[in-house]
C-alpha cells in the first residue's frame, strides 16, 4: 500500500509531521542475558512497518528502547533528525511526541474516558482543560467513540478500550506510533474493529511501528515486515516477500506457525 510522500498535502493534515526512524546497531541486556543483538531498522516517515518474530525475540524490548521506557548499552536511534540516544537529549520532550499502544490497554479505570484522553495533555502539553477536551472528543470521534466519553474503562469491551487508548495516544500530537500486539489480548470479534482504526491511521500518513501476529494486516498495510528470532533481524523486504516468500528457513518456520 502507498502512504502521502512526507512533503505532500495530508488528508486530515492534523496529525503533527510524521517523523521517520531508524535503529542502528542497537544492543540491550539485561544482566548476562543479551535481548537485542546488534539490530538496525528503519521506518521512512509516513510509512508502516509491521514487527514480527516468536515470543522472547526482543520485539517488545526494542519498542521499549524507542520509546525510551529502556536505555540500550550500545547503538543509535533517531526520530525525524533527533538522535535520542544521545545522553544530552531532552527525553520528556522526545517521549511526547512518541504514541505507544499495549497489548493491555493501560486506561486509568477511575477516570471517564475522555478524562483518560485529557490527563496527559493537560499535564504533560500544559493545554487548557477546554482545549485538551476539543482535541480528545474529537480524536473519540476518529475512533467511532464519541458517544462513550463520559463512560468509563469497565464500561467498555476489550476493543472499545484499546480504541480509547488509541484515542488517547492520537490526543498527544504523535509524530511516530508504536503498537506493541494491540490485538493480542481482545476477543475476536473486536479485533477487527482495532485494526479498521490501524489502517485508517496508515491512509493518513502516520508513521507507524507494528508489532502484531496479524499477518493479514501486516501483508495489507505494511510497507515493510522485519522477521526477528533471538534478538537479531532474520529477514526483512516489502510484506508480499517477507510473509509470501520467505527466503530464510526461520521465517518460514515462524510463519507455518502463526499463517
Ligand atoms: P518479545 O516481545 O519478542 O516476546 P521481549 O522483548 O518481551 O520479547 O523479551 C525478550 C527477552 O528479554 C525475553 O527473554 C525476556 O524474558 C527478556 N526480558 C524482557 N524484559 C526484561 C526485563 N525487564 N528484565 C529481564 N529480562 C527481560
Ligand atoms: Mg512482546
Amino acid at each position: 500500500m502507498s502512504h502521502p510522500s512526507p512533503s505532500a498535502p495530508r488528508p486530515g493534515g492534523d496529525l503533527a509531521g510524521a517523523a521517520s526512524v531508524a535503529v542502528e546497531d542497537l544492543h540491550k541486556s539485561y544482566g548476562s542475558l543479551e535481548v537485542l543483538k546488534g539490530i538496525s531498522l528503519t521506518v521512512a516517515a509516513g510509512q508502516v512497518v509491521c514487527l514480527i518474530g516468536p515470543s522472547g525475540s526482543g520485539k517488545s524490548t526494542l519498542l521499549r528502547c524507542v520509546n525510551l521506557l529502556e536505555t540500550p548499552q550500545k547503538g543509535r536511534i533517531t526520530i525525524g533528525d533527533v538522535e535520542v540516544t544521545d545522553p544530552e537529549a531532552d527525553v520528556d520532550r522526545l517521549r511526547r511526541h512518541v504514541g505507544m499502544v499495549f497489548q493491555q490497554f493501560n486506561l486509568f479505570p477511575h477516570l471517564s474516558v475522555l478524562e483518560n484522553c485529557t490527563v496527559a495533555q493537560v499535564k504533560v502539553l500544559k493545554r487548557e482543560k477546554a482545549e485538551a477536551e476539543r482535541i480528545a472528543r474529537a480524536n473519540l470521534e476518529r475512533v467511532g467513540l464519541a458517544e462513550k466519553a463520559d463512560g468509563y474503562p469497565d464500561q467498555l469491551s476489550g476493543g472499545q478500550q484499546q480504541r480509547v487508548a488509541i484515542a488517547r495516544a492520537l490526543s498527544m500530537d504523535p509524530s511516530l506510533m508504536l503498537f506493541d500486539e494491540p490485538t493480542s489480548a481482545l476477543d475476536p470479534e473486536t479485533v477487527g474493529d482495532v485494526l479498521a482504526i490501524m489502517r485508517s491511521l496508515a491512509a493518513e500518513g502516520m508513521t507507524m511501528l507494528v508489532v502484531t501476529h496479524e499477518m493479514e494486516f501486516a501483508r495489507d498495510v505494511a510497507d515493510r515486515v522485519v522477521f526477528m528470532d533471538g534478538g537479531v533481524v532474520v529477514e526483512e523486504g516489502p510484506a508480499a516477500e517477507v510473509i509470501g516468500s520467505p527466503r530464510e528457513a526461520r521465517t518460514r518456520a515462524f510463519l507455518s506457525r502463526v499463517l
